[in-house]
């Protein structure tokens, strides 16, 4: 490690700032300096928010999506895919076993599918809430804002969208139907109304540089969002982006750890593309800023289904077994698990209202 890469490492923890350049020098930096950056990643995470691990059960519903995003195999014109839906009271009990296994937050996540009707799903949400006392996640995709509006009235605490890349230019190649400004214009409308949101992007697209990198690593700072999640892309063989090189471990953690110094109170997740990359992937993301694990406990007849990359880790474990898992990788970092919903540090910070 250059003297140069240590003062990058040592102005950035200490001021929770950093240049476009040298945000892309530390992306791109040796093996002794990312372990130094990692260090520092952690040491911010355990004085900014502390040791505990929040857990969110993740709950795929449904695997049909209108869109047809060239990495993702849900995408329509993967035909070979054979789809699922979970009707609403199925992911209500779904909801409620994750609560009942110890978890305070579940997740609702699916490709965009418009079979469910924004009161279907507000229905669903009211059902969770009813049952039990846990926070409600959703990460649906784009909705019209009366739809986003209707899931929070309903009670949904959180929203999660990627806005995948900063790079409108990246966005449109890979993204033939969809439009990087309207995905832009849905993280503010959910933050309007009152969502605790989350953003991020996937790290090793086809076409990414370390500088537009570090451009993700700026933009999502200045979106003050709540949660940020971030994973390698992980070529599917069955898209447009077959073959080509995917993500790595390496540089999602960099990023990872870069995040944690840019954004000290963010809630940030050690994603299940790194665990598919790296069966120890969530324990290293801990161990280089992140605070937050994503089990799944979607039904385990339709787990190999909601093949949005492969290789998917655990995918043969029942939730009790999930569980279990996550809190040996907990302990084993030596952190431990939280106890309920796991609420937005920035949201208790500050005033709820619209960002400028
Ligand atoms: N339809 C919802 C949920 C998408 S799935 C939405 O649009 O938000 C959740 C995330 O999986 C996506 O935001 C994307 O970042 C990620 N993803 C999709 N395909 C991937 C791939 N091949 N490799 C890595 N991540 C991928």
């Amino acid at each position: 490690m250059t003297v140069e890469t240590h003062h990058l490492i040592e102005d950035l923890a200490r001021t929770g700032a950093a240049k476009r350049d040298a945000l892309a020098a530390l992306l791109g930096c040796d093996e002794a300096a990312a372990e130094a950056l990692f260090a520092a990643a952690d040491g911010v995470r355990a004085q900014a928010v502390g040791d505990e691990v929040h857990l969110r059960a993740l709950i795929e519903f449904s695997n049909h999506c209108r869109r047809d995003c060239l990495y993702c195999g849900l995408r329509r014109h993967h035909e070979e895919l054979p789809r699922y839906r979970m009707e609403p009271d199925e992911i209500v009990a779904c909801a409620i076993d994750a609560a009942d296994l110890g978890y305070g937050t579940v997740v609702l996540q699916s490709g965009e599918d418009a079979w469910y009707a924004a009161p279907m799903l507000a229905d669903a949400v009211r059902g969770i809430k009813a049952a039990r006392d846990i926070a409600v996640t959703l990460s649906i995709g784009e909705r019209p804002e009366e739809d986003y509006r209707l899931l929070r009235d309903a009670g949904a605490d959180r929203f999660l969208l990627r806005i995948e890349t900063s790079s409108p230019t990246l966005h449109q190649q890979l993204h033939p139907d969809s439009d990087w400004q309207e995905r832009l214009g849905c993280v503010g409308a959910l933050w309007r109304l009152g969502f605790q949101v989350g953003s991020g992007v996937q790290i090793g697209l086809p076409g990414q540089s370390l500088r537009m990198l570090a451009d993700d690593l700026l933009f999502l700072r200045s979106l003050k969002l709540d949660m940020i999640g971030v994973g390698p892309f992980i070529s599917h063989p069955a898209t447009p982006l077959a073959g080509t090189r995917s993500g790595t471990v390496g540089l999602t953690l960099r990023f990872l750890a870069c995040l944690r110094l840019l954004c000290p109170q963010a809630l940030i997740p050690a994603t299940t593309a790194l665990a598919a990359l790296d069966p120890d992937g969530w324990q290293r993301g801990l161990e280089a800023g992140a605070d937050v694990l994503m089990p799944n406990v979607t039904p385990m007849q339709y787990r190999r289904r909601y093949e949005i990359y492969p290789g998917k880790v655990w995918s043969d474990l029942e939730p009790v077994e999930f569980r279990r898992l996550v809190e040996d990788i907990v302990a084993r970092s030596g952190r431990r698990v939280a106890q309920g919903p796991g609420h937005s540090r920035l949201r208790q910070a500050a005033s709820v209202g619209p960002r400028e």
